[in-house]
């Protein structure tokens, strides 16, 4: 996609569907003339809005008015795309929004692209590439989490990260430069051992950077599995973990045949919990269906909670399933409103390292120490670190050619050192948007809905 910043855009900026409001928004450097031709203060003063001064007039298509409308110019720099930008906010019908965004495009408006206020913003050096996204992130966050995290980055998080990195990467692309323009002044095993030490720091700096972990957390959520034999009371904890009837119930062992998923928000963050089918040998294809899901389940998840019935003595199947678990999760009594045939004791003996809790599938206060426990996996320090996927990737990337570089200095040949080192330079400055080309645009820039 090729755009000029030389017209002026127009679109829908408030969500489909009929509102209490609907704004039209334009950006370019017709904005102001073409609100003033579908647009007519009241009162005597026909001249163009002051800036910033919310103006009550009519919508009208030259014979006929469409509707009463307030309207808005914010002459550029002060705007969101830094040029000029009118906003018409109207009766939120769709018939009259769909209407006004049509007689702007006919006075000379172009229909806006998705994302092209924000695109504009950024190539007009308002925002950096990755304040841009934050906006879409923003407006799509899931979560508490998510919003926080959109938050730290419109705020500079990521960049101020990036920037820092960025410059101790062109001291090392100066040494380096220096080292191939005069061989004869610095002996090439000073030079490279300075460099080499340059990189590593650069590399631990940049890897420390990256919070894995936390970006999971943030962007997918935990991912639990309930495991145990059929009947033990998975789909029942599901359900009343999340509050509603997800998964269907019953006393004939083996019904949950396939997998169950339901959504729950603890410390901010979305946890998914997925109900397996009951784990055992079983010879109807459409059980061993499920069995396998709850596997790969169960092999997928963050942590696992390995469930049992208490008000029954453990069995062959649970003792197995005990001694192979393995990964993070606990053990979980259910059923304790009913006689115990199992106590915590009897747990510690076949596995004394796991976490084991007793519950009731039907009484939600004894729940709590099991949400306690699965609120422990969703913990982030609020530090600044960098956990926006695509910035994750620029900086993986990045990482490999400065240990390509490593290696390339090992072998005496600066000048292809050089490239890598350009390369990871070129893989951070993605983060920013120093050196986006288009492609990189259009690939962030399509996620916007049209109107951002
Ligand atoms: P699943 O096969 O492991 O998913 O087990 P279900 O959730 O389908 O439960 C099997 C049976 O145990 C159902 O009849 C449930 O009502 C019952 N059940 C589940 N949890 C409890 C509990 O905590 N107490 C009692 N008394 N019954 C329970
Ligand atoms: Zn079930």
């Amino acid at each position: 996609m090729t755009m000029s910043l030389h017209d002026t855009i127009a679109a829908i900026a408030t969500a489909p569907g009929t509102g209490g409001i609907g704004i039209i928004r334009m950006s370019g450097p017709d904005a102001a003339a073409i609100l003033m031709r579908v647009f007519r203060p009241a009162g005597k003063n026909q001249d163009i809005p002051e800036s910033h001064r919310l103006v009550y007039g009519k919508l009208t298509d030259g014979e006929q008015i469409i509707d009463e409308c307030m309207a808005v110019i914010m002459k550029a720099p002060r705007s969101y795309t830094r040029e000029d930008v009118a906003e018409i906010q109207l009766h939120g019908g769709r018939y009259v929004i769909n209407k006004a965004l049509e007689l702007c495009l006919k006075a000379g408006a172009r229909l806006a692209e998705a994302g092209e206020f924000t695109r504009r913003a950024f190539l007009n050096g308002r925002v950096d590439l990755s304040q841009a996204e934050s906006v879409m992130e923003m407006i799509s966050a899931r979560g508490e989490q998510e919003h926080r995290a959109a938050v730290r980055q419109m705020n500079g998080g990521a960049s101020s990260f990036v920037r820092k990195f960025s410059d101790e990467l062109y001291g090392l692309q100066a040494g380096l430069a220096a080292c191939i323009d005069y061989p004869e002044e610095i002996s090439d095993e000073e030079g490279a051992g300075s460099l080499r030490e340059g990189l590593e720091k650069l590399i631990e700096g940049l890897e420390k950077a990256m919070d894995e972990h936390a970006s999971r957390l943030i962007y997918q959520g935990l991912q639990v599995a309930l495991i145990g034999r059929p009947n033990v009371g998975k789909s029942s904890l599901l359900n009343a973990l999340l509050g509603e009837d997800r998964a269907i119930v019953t006393n004939i062992p083996g019904t949950t045949r396939d997998t169950v998923h339901g959504e729950m928000t603890l410390n901010g963050f979305r946890v998914q919990l997925t109900d397996t089918a009951g784990i055992h040998e079983t010879n109807d294809p459409v059980e061993r269906i499920g069995v396998a899901r709850s596997e790969k389940a169960r092999r997928e998840a963050d942590a696992s909670l390995l469930i049992l019935d208490g008000s029954q003595p453990l069995d062959a199947d649970d003792v197995e399933l005990l001694r192979n678990f393995n990964g993070e999760g606990a053990v979980v009594i259910n059923k304790t409103d009913l006689p115990q045939k199992i106590t915590e004791a009897d747990i510690h003996d076949i596995r004394k390292d796991m976490t084991c809790m007793t519950v009731s599938a039907l009484d939600q206060e004894s729940l709590q120490p099991l949400r306690d426990f699965l609120a422990g996996y969703v913990q982030v320090s609020d530090q600044q670190a960098v956990t926006q996927p695509r910035h994750l990737d620029a900086i993986r990337r990045a990482v490999r050619h400065l240990r390509d570089a490593e290696k390339t200095l090992d072998s005496f040949t600066p000048d292809v050192a050089a490239t890598d080192l350009q390369a990871a330079q070129a893989a951070l400055s993605e983060i920013t948007g120093d050196s986006a080309d288009e492609k990189l645009l259009d690939k962030v820039f399509s996620q916007f809905c049209v109107g951002k």
